[in-house]
């Protein structure tokens, strides 16, 4: 990928010298699925009050922060929720993000439920990559996964429809759990190779406080490494830039590429160059906040671009969180207070 110039502009570092890179923007918290580890339909019910719609930032209130992080240093945006193929007119909001000055990278992250209807606007108005999850091709497994028994068909026709659409790139994500889905370690692999698709295992982490995260259930990177290796050797490959979460291999026959994200066996915090920012319009930085800065309240009152700025740069400079590399040395109340889910704020 060609980078733009971009060294004119100021770079914000944290308390850990760590530079604002890559920006996730949730744009709503709702989802059509309820994933087990995410949304357990069990707290998702009927009940459940999501935002209210006035408390969901609209699309030019997007724009305009968007504009101010790229300003201080993000490069890399990504479009996440929920789910954020059931956000409305979404292709406006990717139209305005494509156009803004030095973003180098617009990507999605989807369940893919929606996308066979949806793959080719989204290209048309700009998104560059995608990233699909997708932890089983067993369909009951599939169907339990995501909490409201649909088919796995759906996704990979959605899947289908993104390769016909031609995106530069296509990602896939698996959550690995202990118990529920490691056949699908081999499975998934076998289905991939050979499609020019990255597939990515992702560790179950203990984000939020509703999944029941247990060490246990992890299956951690090296175990899926040493599983697949046992059928397909594979050789590691160098990161594509400084800070990449996932720990790269190719196939040793050529069939391509996969992905390691081993953020709870071996926590990467020290390369963490993300914010999050939630449909509700608050700043995040990292996944296991318990909270974030609010930034609706001055955008809606009225706030300068200047004072927004300021804001920005004053929180991302007071940010020396690293979550994952202390896990070990938290205590369980720290553990599970009052953390932010993992629907809020897209992963
Ligand atoms: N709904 C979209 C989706 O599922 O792709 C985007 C939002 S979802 C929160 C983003 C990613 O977070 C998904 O790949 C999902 O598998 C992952 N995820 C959610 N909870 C997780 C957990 N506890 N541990 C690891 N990954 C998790
Ligand atoms: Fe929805 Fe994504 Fe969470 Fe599953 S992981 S419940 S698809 S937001
Ligand atoms: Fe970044 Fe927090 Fe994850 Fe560490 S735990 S990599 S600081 S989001």
């Amino acid at each position: 990928m060609s980078l733009p110039d971009s060294t004119h502009l100021p770079v914000v570092l944290d308390r850990l010298r760590r530079p604002l890179r890559d920006l996730r923007i949730s744009v709503t918290d709702r989802c059509n699925f309820r994933c087990t580890y995410c949304m357990p339909a069990g707290v998702f019910g009927e009940n459940y009050r999501f935002l209210p719609r006035k408390d969901v930032l609209r699309f030019e209130e997007i724009e305009r922060l968007v504009q101010l992080i790229v300003k201080q240093g993000a490069r890399k945006l990504r479009i996440t929720g929920g789910e954020p193929l059931v956000r409305a007119e979404l292709p406006t909001l990717l139209r305005a993000l494509a156009r803004i000055p030095n973003v180098e990278d617009l990507a999605l992250t989807t369940n893919g439920y929606l996308l066979s209807e949806q793959a080719k606007d989204l290209k048309a108005a700009g998104l560059q990559r995608l990233t699909i999850s997708l932890d089983s091709l067993d369909s009951d497994t599939f169907a339990k996964l995501n909490g409201r028994g649909y088919a796995l068909q759906r996704v990979l026709q959605g899947i289908q429809s993104a390769e016909n659409a031609g995106y530069r790139q296509i990602k896939i994500n698996a959550v690995i759990q202990r118990g529920v889905n490691e056949p699908d370690v081999l499975a998934l692999a076998e289905y991939f190779r050979g499609t020019g698709h990255i597939l990515r295992f992702i560790e179950f982490m203990d984000v939020g406080t509703m999944n029941d995260w247990k060490p246990r259930d992890v299956v951690g990177g090296d175990e899926i490494l040493h599983t697949l290796s046992e059928h397909w050797p594979l050789e590691p490959i160098d990161p594509n830039y400084r800070g990449e979460v996932a720990t790269r291999y190719q196939y040793a026959d050529g069939a391509g590429e996969i992905g390691l994200i081993r953020s709870v066996t071996a926590p990467f915090c020290g390369d963490c160059t993300r914010a999050r920012l939630s449909a509700d319009g608050r700043l995040v930085t990292c996944l296991f906040a318990q909270s974030g800065l609010d930034l609706k309240t001055p955008l809606r009152d009225g706030i300068s671009d200047a004072k927004l700025e300021a804001m920005l740069r004053g929180f991302w400079s007071e940010r020396h969180d690293r979550y994952s590399e202390e896990r070990a040395s938290l205590h369980e109340e720290r553990l599970k207070s009052g953390r932010i889910e993992m629907f809020e704020i897209g992963g």
